[in-house]
């Protein structure tokens, strides 16, 4: 990494700790004065402050109160469907199911886009909120008692440039709700790829064929839950749930925040093809 990202990292961190001081937070939609960080100071200094939001939907009513940045009536907006299941086909006849939390769409991808290409951390709780939409339907192909979280892995440059991997910050989120374990390093990349959203579909499965080296003394014999923010071919999800079984996982499901709903079902204009997507 050179020392200019380094510096610039350094200084949005370091401004961001001093603004939590000072400053309110807005939801990530509609932009209205939350009560968050700096909470105390805020009153003192004459902000004009409302109450901590509350989770209101149904489907995330069990989930823990905890730090969002989302307004209730914007969950209510974010919270209208049913969490996406799809079965994708595997080695030697068999399948591992991706249960996604809601469609890749709308105002859900900015909020994606936000976290990782803004670096909007705080929208991790949220969007692992969401996940979790999908945990019930995902949850019902591991009958081991104790599962554990692995994150999909960036490729270390990548990683140092982003300042984080936005698939073990949900993964970590998830974890608190859940109280199953992260294991980091169960899962690495061994090389740069290609950003999957540059290629053709028939492409992706030849990008991240053989990317990933799982470390068998960490998987063997686990019920693994591969985790993700985006779902699109699923081919970088196979290719994790392949190297994951080679290395001795019993049971295998994915989980992921969104998923791309087919081109049909797109609302205008919020067609993937049509808008340049920023690089994962
Ligand atoms: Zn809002």
């Amino acid at each position: 990494m050179n020392k200019k990202i380094l510096v610039s990292r350094i200084s949005a961190q370091l401004k961001d700790f001093l603004f939590s001081f000072v400053s309110e937070e807005n939801c990530r939609i509609c932009q209205r004065v939350l009560l968050a960080r700096g909470q105390l100071l805020q009153p003192a200094m004459g902000f004009k402050v409302e109450a901590k939001p509350a989770i209101v939907h149904r489907w995330v009513n069990d989930i823990p109160e905890y730090s969002r940045v989302i307004c209730a009536n914007c969950w209510e907006s974010l919270c209208t469907s049913a969490p996406l299941i799809g079965f994708y086909p595997h080695e030697n006849d068999q399948s591992f199911a991706i249960v996604s939390g809601a469609p890749y769409k709308g105002e859900l991808r900015q909020l994606i886009h936000r976290l990782k290409y803004d670096g909007d951390r705080l929208l991790a709780p949220d969007l692992a909120a969401i996940m979790l939409n999908g945990w019930r339907m995902g949850s019902i192909f591991l009958n081991q008692k104790q599962p554990i979280l692995v994150p999909v892995p960036l490729h270390w440059r990548r990683s140092m440039e982003r300042g984080f991997n936005q698939a073990e910050l949900l993964a970590s989120e998830a974890s608190k709700v859940l109280d199953i374990p992260v294991i980091k390093g169960a899962l690495k990349r061994r090389r740069a790829t290609t950003p999957q959203q540059s290629l053709e579909k028939s492409e992706r499965f030849t990008n991240v064929s053989e990317a990933f080296h799982g470390d068998p003394g960490k998987l063997v014999g686990r019920a693994v839950v591969i985790v993700d923010d985006v779902c699109t071919s699923g081919a970088t999800l196979a290719e994790c749930v392949r190297e994951v079984i080679r290395c001795g996982a019993t049971q295998v499901v994915a989980l992921t925040v969104a998923r791309t709903v087919l081109r049909k079902d797109r609302a205008a204009g919020d067609d993937e093809s049509a808008t340049k997507e920023k690089l994962s």
